[in-house]
């Protein structure tokens, strides 16, 4: 049996690391905001290149608080529409929606899967605000033109980096001279954390980066009751704070982040070189940083056949995802949309196994499997 991810395995490579972050988090006993939130945040922050990163308790809340704090240092207001892609994981939607915002479905490039930039353009009018860009199955999206074109209508421009941690953009470079990554092209940017991420912590987990100091001192509050000072609450806040266990972990982690995604590029371009058969369709890769493969998608015409073969030749498999927001029973509201190269997407598309820990003679087994399909 080859599994679809081995997270046991991924985690087991850094356990004695884990144990020891363990035993010192018990002994200190800060458990809330403590020591090891605050240092991930300045790592995580310097990672990405950002001035400022603000831990929270998943991705979604970073997501949502990104929004929330945007309305609450009035650059959003309730009801502003925010372009989102029609093809993305429901947590993108539904932080738009928490916030009280309105979202517009754009379609995806069907070649990509991320949101198209002339679909974008097609959507524009006076009450879109905002932009919500996703790097799905973690291949950066065209953040170049999506800025342009924010700059140029006034518009925020964030990112849904929950699949892309460590992607880098080779289009252009920053004022001291370095690729941009994930995080650091936009306004904000939210990352998930949730174990089967690139980034996993053991649990939940999630981060807001950005570079701006007005809508970080708020998330900062609204992250944690609206208080800086104990029993002082400046503004309505939440409680959505990372533990700090989990920061202690993820400081373990983030050490080898930058090496598990080029495993994930090699188990990548394995496939890509290697499965040959015309039922399957291969994803686009322009063979750069930008993409740090969260999942390996590929496409078929008939998806329960490729299943059931996969099942009997005992590889895992998942689909990313299997009906769209605005097909969910939760977004009845949206049922009516058309949006055909999404729901088209989501009947042919099924994802393989690919992680740091698949060894080059699972990846073969992979590809003598597909090949025989
Ligand atoms: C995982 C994920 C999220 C949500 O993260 P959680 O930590 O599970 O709340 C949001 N957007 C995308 C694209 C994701 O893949």
């Amino acid at each position: 049996m080859i599994p679809f991810l081995d997270l046991h395995k991924i985690n087991n490579r850094f356990r004695k690391e884990l144990e020891t972050s363990f035993a010192k988090s018990l002994e200190t006993s800060y458990y809330i905001l403590g020591p090891n939130v605050k240092t991930f945040e300045t790592e995580f922050a310097n990672y990405c290149g950002t001035d400022y990163c603000i831990g929270t308790a998943n991705g979604l809340d970073a997501l949502t608080l990104i929004l929330k704090g945007y309305i609450e240092i009035g650059r959003l207001k309730k009801g502003d529409k925010v372009i989102v892609p029609a093809n993305t994981y429901i947590a993108s939607i539904l932080s738009v929606l928490h916030a009280d915002l309105e979202p517009v479905f754009v379609e995806p490039n069907p070649k990509t899967y991320n949101i198209s930039a002339e679909e974008v353009e097609m959507k524009l009018n006076k009450d879109v605000k905002a932009i919500l860009a996703v790097h799905l199955y973690g291949q950066l999206a065209d953040m170049e033109r999506l800025k342009s074109i924010a700059d140029e209508h006034n518009l925020l421009l964030i990112e849904d980096a929950a699949q892309a941690h460590g992607a880098v953009s080779s289009k252009h470079l920053t004022p001291n001279n370095q690729y941009p990554k994930a995080g650091n092209l936009s306004h904000a940017a939210a990352f998930s954390f949730y174990p089967s991420k690139n980034l996993g912590a053991l649990g939940d987990g999630g981060a807001v980066t950005t570079n701006d100091k007005e809508l970080y001192e708020t998330i900062l509050l609204l992250r944690n009751y609206g208080s800086s000072v104990k029993y002082e609450n400046k503004i309505m806040g939440y409680n959505s704070r990372l533990d700090d266990l989990q920061a202690a972990f993820l400081r373990v982690k983030l050490k080898y982040l930058d090496s598990d995604n080029a495993k994930r590029r090699e188990v990548a371009r394995c496939y890509l070189q290697k499965i040959r058969n015309s039922k399957i369709g291969l994803p686009f890769y322009d063979d750069s940083e930008n993409h740090v493969f969260h999942t390996f998608v590929i496409e078929v015409d008939d998806r329960e056949d490729i299943i059931k073969y996969l099942n009997q030749n005992k590889i895992g498999w998942l689909i990313h995802y299997p009906i769209p927001p605005h097909k969910q029973k939760a977004l009845q509201r949206f049922s009516h949309l058309i949006l055909p190269i999404t729901e088209e997407i989501h009947k042919r598309i099924i994802s393989l196994p690919i992680s740091p820990v698949l060894t080059s003679k699972e990846v073969n087994r992979v590809i003598e499997v597909l090949n025989a399909y």
